[in-house]
């Protein structure tokens, strides 16, 4: 190592920043935060300053620093943008034997900032010892994107219990044991999802149960997870999160291989997913069968296609749950309408075509289109149906004979976000002639409206394999 890695405690103490440019404004803020007394030498305190400067701990002087301000100083940043005035920094720094760091230029660097995920009081910090701060950086966003945001509370929650485990638990390797638990079971889900009282409740009841010598009581949890359309970039990070946490996953067909190689590995995988002409998981089933999971203790993930609550049944599994008193959670996902029409480049609403949007599904409870075709046919919106394919000529057709010109263009969108997408785009007359002769494999997604001619100009996506993928998610129903 190059460097010695330390977090510096400087509440109180003094910290120079010269300049001000917009990368001494950072500085100074991240001084701030860590409570230091901060005096910033620059002409004036405006720009990125503008947020910072009525801070108590903040001095300005509209000067260059000299050396009697060093004095007492912990810590001296040069980002004046000046070399002369950046040597001057780091000399009368050197000479006080004040730690100084300036900008970029390394023969004057004491010590490096790295780059930091802040989940105060978590911190962690990254550095490549100045060799590749572009890689730091890359690293920095990667670490963000899995670290949830509220870990930070979780760290300062765990930090106001210390004593009580210290007093409860009298060995160092008992309370290790009581601590990995907790962090990593229902107290931090409980935690995680936003209901500390809970939380808090759970872990003193814990903490009785371990000092008791007694097992603690297993608590499962199911959740309701959307996954998106089929990019597994389009997952939310809570989405991945909890995929990460889960000891058994229900999945059905709209869940690609992409995503579902995202799940733990040790986590056990359960197909509920309907293919034609075989034998299905009826949804009461299913949703027996998640309750039974959640009873037995485990973290049951249900991963659904797009967004769980969007003719995804998540209401109806949900009620079955509730009933039995398991708890959940309920992550919303990217639905098929949203990914489509962006992976499309057709806006779903645009203010010279389409002022609203509606979605319907051509598939009732009992399989019969129940449509409200009065809304469906006003003018100045976009239709989306979902489920639409296999009734693609009769819903074709309806437009035309409710009075929508038949030269209304109209999209199917299949696969849509994957790398296998095709888009098949015409009019109300010929959409389902096309669309037929493609022989699409399904899941379908059917767009409705002006707005579809937009396509010619902002189609931005070309799916790169174009038959490849159709053959392992091949089934031709539309459910
Ligand atoms: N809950 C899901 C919809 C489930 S209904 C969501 O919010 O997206 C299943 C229908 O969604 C399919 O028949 C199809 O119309 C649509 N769909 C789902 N994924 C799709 C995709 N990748 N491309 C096109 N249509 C899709």
């Amino acid at each position: 190592m190059d460097h010695l890695p330390i977090f510096l405690d400087v509440r109180g103490r003094k910290i120079i920043v010269d300049g001000g440019s917009s990368m001494a404004a950072r500085r100074v803020e991240r001084a701030l935060q860590a409570g230091a007394d901060v005096h910033v030498f620059a002409p004036a305190l405006d720009g990125e300053f503008r947020t910072l400067r009525d801070h108590p701990n903040l001095t300005h002087h509209a000067r260059a620093p000299e050396l009697p301000d060093f004095v007492g100083a912990a810590v001296a940043y040069g980002a004046s943008d000046d070399p002369v005035r950046d040597r001057a920094l780091y000399e009368m720094a050197d000479h006080n034997h004040v730690l100084a760091n300036v900008a970029d230029v390394t023969e004057y660097c004491d010590f490096i900032t790295p780059s930091i995920i802040d989940r105060a009081p978590l911190v962690i910090a990254i550095s490549s010892g100045g060799a590749a701060p572009v890689i730091a950086r890359i690293l920095r966003a990667r670490i963000e994107a899995i670290l949830p945001t509220a870990y930070g509370k979780l760290a300062a929650f765990s930090g106001r219990l210390r004593d009580r485990v210290m007093t409860k638990l009298k060995t160092p390797q008992a309370r290790r044991a009581f601590w990995e638990n907790t962090i990593d079971g229902p107290v931090a889900d409980m935690f995680l999802a936003g209901d500390p009282k809970a939380a808090k409740k759970q872990f003193l009841k814990e903490l009785d149960a371990t000092a008791l010598g007694q097992d603690v009581e297993k608590r499962g949890e199911v959740y309701l997870v959307g996954a998106g359309p089929g990019d597994p970039d389009l997952l939310t990070f809570r989405a991945l999160h909890l995929m990460q946490r889960a000891d058994v996953v229900l999945y059905d067909r709209l869940i690609g291989e992409g995503i579902i190689n995202l799940v733990r590995r040790d986590a056990e995988r359960i197909y509920v997913g309907k293919l034609p002409k075989q034998h299905t998981m009826e949804q009461g089933d299913i949703s027996a069968l998640m309750v039974k999971l959640a009873q037995s203790g485990k973290r049951v993930l249900r991963l659904k296609g797009g967004d769980p609550f969007i003719f995804g049944r998540g209401g109806e599994e949900l009620e079955t749950l509730a009933a039995a008193n398991v708890p959940f959670q309920v992550i919303p996902g990217i639905t098929a309408a949203s990914g489509c029409a962006s992976y499309a480049g057709i806006p779903l609403t645009h203010r010279d075509h389409a002022q609203s949007c509606v979605f319907v599904t051509a598939h009732g409870k009992d399989g019969v289109l129940s449509l409200d075709w009065e809304t469906m046919v006003r003018p100045g919106q976009t239709v989306a149906i979902y489920m639409g394919r296999s009734a693609l000529e009769f819903l074709m057709a309806e437009f035309i004979r409710r009075g929508v010109d038949p030269k209304t263009p109209a999209a199917i969108v299949d696969n849509g976000t994957r790398p296998n997408q095709q888009v098949i785009t015409g009019d109300l007359t010929n959409l389902y002639a096309r669309a037929a002769a493609a022989n699409l494999p399904g899941p379908a997604l059917v767009i409705v409206g002006s707005v579809v001619r937009l396509r010619d100009r902002l189609n931005w996506y070309n799916a790169i394999e174009s038959d490849k993928h159709t053959m392992s998610l091949g089934a031709q129903v539309d459910l």
